[in-house]
Parts: C-alpha cells; structure tokens; sequence
C-alpha cells in the first residue's frame, strides 16, 4: 500500500462521509448535539483539499497531514480523536513509501492507543473505540493468519462495522451521549458508525 492507495482511501472517506452525512448527524440528534455528520463533511473535504495543495511524497506524511487538517477544522470531541488517530497511524509508518498489511496493523494499534490515550474511553463505552478496537484486532489476526490484503481489510471492515452495531444496547460512559445515562441506550454511536465508513472506505480503497 504505497502514497496513492492512502490518497484514495481519504477520497473514499471524503464521498462516503458526504453521502452519510445526515445518517451520522441523525444518529447524533438522538444521544448527541446533531453535528457530526456535519464535523467530519468539513474535515474530510478539508483533508482533500490539504492533501491536492501539498500532495505529500509518503503514507506516513500524507496521514500526519490528514490529522492535523481534522484537528484545525473538525471541533468536538471527534476532531481530536480522529486527528490524533490519523496522525499517530503516519508517525507509526515514518519515511516508508510501501506498507504491509503488518505495518497498517502497528499503525492502526497505534492510532487506537492514541485515541484511548486522549479520551480514556475503554471497550463498551459506546464511543469510536467500540468499532477501532475490535477493527485492529481482526487486522492483527489476519495478519498472523497470512490472508492477502483485500481479504485482511475486509476482516476489519466487518468487525468495525459488528463493533458499530454492538454499541446500540449499551449505555454511554463517555462523551456527550454520557450526558443521557440511561437514556443512551438503543441507539447506535455515531462515531462507531463513522469509524465503520473509515473502515469500509478501506476496504473500497484496496479493491
Ligand atoms: P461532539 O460530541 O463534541 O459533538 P462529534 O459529534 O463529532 O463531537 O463526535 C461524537 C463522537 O465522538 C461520539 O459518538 C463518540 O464515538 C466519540 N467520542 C466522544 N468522546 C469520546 C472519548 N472520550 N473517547 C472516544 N471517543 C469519543
Ligand atoms: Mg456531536
Ligand atoms: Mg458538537
């Protein structure tokens, strides 16, 4: 997976984001403030847009340039966290030009260690972490298990995607959904359903 396949995975991010933008925004009228199908629209159109004016040379400089674009121009909580998400996955891959699936495993472990570093959500939290965690868990198993990329990418867009899902009987114990107690539960998380469409895009980016 060399620079282009990372550049087509964020523009496979930016058009599923904006096709799924009132999906995520409904999801979070019903636990959150209503914006984050609008949050990452912004962000990813202003990655694209970052990546076309300074067309970065490696995976890892491309990521790093991502994140910091989802830090300036998304707010809330989910900016941040996918920033920081995106910029821990490029430091992880450094000067490389060409990354195994071995590699996207450490950096998505690494990406995921930054989320929870910033936000503290573990595992049944009802947040992002819900569809990340158990999507670099089926990369690294897949890994171990030898399977070829595109099967290795669809693994983890499943198990994002399960993960997602998962998080609608919870209650959330993180973000602003925390807010509801009780009353956050039977909906699904709208970051764990964006992180599934980061996923999905993945999968689309490979194929
Ligand atoms: P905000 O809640 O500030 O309006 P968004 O609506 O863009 O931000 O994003 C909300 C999502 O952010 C939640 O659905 C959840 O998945 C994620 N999130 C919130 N707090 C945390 C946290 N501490 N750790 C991980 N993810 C979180
Ligand atoms: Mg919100
Ligand atoms: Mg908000």
């Amino acid at each position: 997976m060399n620079t282009q396949f990372f550049a087509a995975w964020i523009e496979e991010i930016a058009t599923a984001v904006r096709a799924r933008r009132d999906h995520l925004t409904q999801l979070d009228a019903a636990i959150g403030d209503a914006d984050h199908g609008a949050n990452l629209d912004r962000g990813f159109t202003a990655a694209q847009e970052a990546l076309a004016g300074a067309s970065p040379q490696t995976p890892g400089a491309l990521l790093v340039l991502v994140g910091s674009t989802l830090i300036r121009k998304v707010g809330g909580a989910s900016g941040p966290l996918y920033g920081t998400a995106f910029r821990e996955m490029g430091k992880a891959f450094g000067e490389a030009a060409e990354i195994s699936p071995a590699e996207l495993s450490t950096g998505l472990n690494a990406a995921l260690a930054g989320v929870q570093r910033l936000g503290a959500a573990a595992e049944g939290d009802k947040t992002m972490v819900d569809a990340l965690a158990p999507a670099a868990e089926a990369l690294a198993q897949a890994v171990r298990d030898g399977l070829k990329p595109e099967e290795a990418l669809e693994a983890a867009a499943a198990a994002a995607e399960q993960g997602a899902g998962a998080t609608i009987p919870l209650q959330a114990r993180k973000g602003r959904a925390s807010y509801l107690g009780p009353r956050s539960v039977g909906h699904e998380d709208p970051g764990a359903a964006s992180t599934a469409l980061l996923f999905g895009a993945l999968k689309a980016a490979a194929s």
